[in-house]
């Protein structure tokens, strides 16, 4: 596949864009609803305030550092901020 110029994400065209329906829909999936793999709502939220002020989020939606969509990688507790170099968020410990 060639790159689009003028995009952000090099290896995906609009063909390849998911909608917000169809993360809620992977979010509803048994593994979200078990909190010995997600991260409470209040830690969830917070993980996402930052992504979504950070420069390396594309459309609202997919980090392009990881190319993880923040919605979902956000809700795990083993998950990171990838920016090594300003790290947004961490594992979830408590
Ligand atoms: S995971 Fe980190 S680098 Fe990626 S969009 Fe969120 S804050 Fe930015």
């Amino acid at each position: 596949m060639v790159a689009e110029p003028n995009r952000n994400c090099r290896g995906c065209g609009p063909q390849y864009e998911v909608t917000e329906a169809q993360i809620d829909r992977i979010l509803q999936a048994p593994m979200f609803q078990d909190e010995t793999i997600v991260v409470p709502d209040a830690v969830y939220q917070e993980r996402l305030t930052a992504c979504h002020s950070c420069e390396h989020l594309q459309n609202m939606q997919t980090c392009l550092l990881c190319g993880c969509f923040v919605r979902v990688s956000a809700y795990y507790r083993t998950k990171s901020c990838p920016n090594v170099k300003n790290r947004s968020w961490g594992p979830y410990t408590n």
